[in-house]
């Protein structure tokens, strides 16, 4: 069964509390997050987390990590006002955006933020200026991104030899270049894209001790998986693979380690519960029935874009002995790109009908951060953390 995904209790515990809110909505349980966050330090007790913000901005969501300890990797001011907000120091944050003005860097320096990511030069000659003397790592790009299922392509990252020249740079100009950050693409399959992109980080480690610097930072971003539809490894094949790769090219001098979970820590505690609006067929022979609900792409399950993430889905009247049949699920606005899935065929009671629920598994990251304010006037994905 697709539920299998959460623990028994907290699958009960979200169907009893969804039991009597208006759909579609988003519920999330804590006691989920805090297993996953549990889970990932006993993975990589050699890292220190920084979760990703973006994933799943709640702030129930950042309270419960604050409250375990986490840090948090933020990707704009507003990001970090909300941290503040809510009580998180600003040394626990890192400022992971390459892509940033000039006026943001001097808000966040003046804020506390000392720890910046660049990938530019004229990037990291704005840090330098406005926030001087501040922890600089350089984050390069990596290769392999094809089997993730998120990539993050090309808009981040330099070469190695730019990333040399810029730690270089960094150091003329006055800032603590610390070291080298990766994302090997979100929902990463392939655990060998982390080999390649800590060989890629060995070499810059050695390159640029020749220029008399000595790094001790690597910041390995996202990338570790969520279960959804699709097979992927285990966390802990993870953590061991990982920590292999990092003995195999550092040896005695391990560096310092941060990872920036994002998916991984809070996607499985989410549950978007949504409803059928309309099942309709596009000609009296056709093969499949359309089935339309109240979430689509621009209410939250943008990652179905390309049908890119398949995330696991729960009918009450699916069962033993339930005729199933293939559909075609999409969306409630009057954009005809609002289909769910169309290639994938997902298998849904013949006896499914408007009204009935929906429960899609695994939705606790990138959903609401990613859902519309009022297209077609629908409102943004309300979430309630249980
Ligand atoms: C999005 C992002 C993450 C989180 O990635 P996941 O694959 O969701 O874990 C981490 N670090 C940076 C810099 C990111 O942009």
């Amino acid at each position: 069964m697709e539920q299998a995904i959460l623990p028994e209790s907290s699958w009960q515990r979200i169907r009893e509390f969804a039991a009597d809110k208006q759909t579609p909505c988003l519920v999330v349980d804590r006691e989920v997050i805090r297993g996953k966050y549990q889970e990932l330090r006993e993975v990589f007790p050699f890292a220190s987390v920084y979760y990703a913000v973006k994933a799943n901005p709640d702030q129930a969501v950042i309270g419960c990590l604050e409250e375990m300890g986490s840090n948090f990797d933020i990707a704009s001011v507003y990001e970090l006002d909300k941290l503040l907000s809510l009580g998180v120091s600003a040394d626990r944050m890192s400022y992971g955006n390459t892509i940033k003005k000039a006026r943001e860097i001097e808000y966040a320096y003046n804020k506390g933020i000392r720890m910046f990511a660049t990938d530019s030069e004229s990037d990291l000659r704005n840090v330098a200026k406005y926030a001087p003397g501040s922890k600089l790592y350089v984050r390069i790009l990596t290769e392999g991104t094809e089997t993730a299922d998120w990539p993050l392509s090309r808009k981040f990252g330099c070469q190695a030899d730019m990333a040399i020249e810029l730690i270089v740079l960094a150091k003329e100009l006055g800032l603590e270049a610390v070291g080298i950050s990766f994302h090997v693409g979100s929902q990463q399959r392939d655990i060998g894209a982390w080999d390649a992109a800590i060989a890629k980080v060995r070499f810059i480690f050695d390159r640029v001790a020749e220029h008399g610097i000595k790094l001790r930072l690597i910041n390995m971003g996202g990338g570790l998986p969520a279960l959804y539809s699709s097979r992927s490894h285990e966390i802990d094949a993870y953590g061991a693979a990982i920590r292999r790769f990092l003995d195999e090219d550092f040896g005695e001098e391990q560096p310092e380690i941060i990872i920036e979970p994002g998916r991984s820590l809070v996607g499985e505690s989410g549950v978007l519960v949504s409803e059928v609006v309309l099942i309709s067929r596009k000609s009296r022979d056709s093969l499949y029935r359309w089935v339309y609900l109240d979430v689509g792409l621009f209410g939250g399950l943008i990652e179905s874009l390309g049908e890119a993430i398949k995330y696991p889905l729960y009918c009450d009247k699916a069962g033993d002995g339930v005729e199933e049949e293939e559909v075609v699920l999409a969306g409630p606005t009057c954009d005809s790109m609002d289909i769910l899935y169309e290639d994938h065929r997902y298998s849904l009671p013949q006896t499914l009908e408007a009204g009935d629920r929906l429960y899609w598994l695994s939705t606790g990251a990138y959903t609401t951060s990613y859902s519309s304010v009022e297209f077609n006037g629908f409102p943004p994905l309300k979430t309630y953390v249980i």
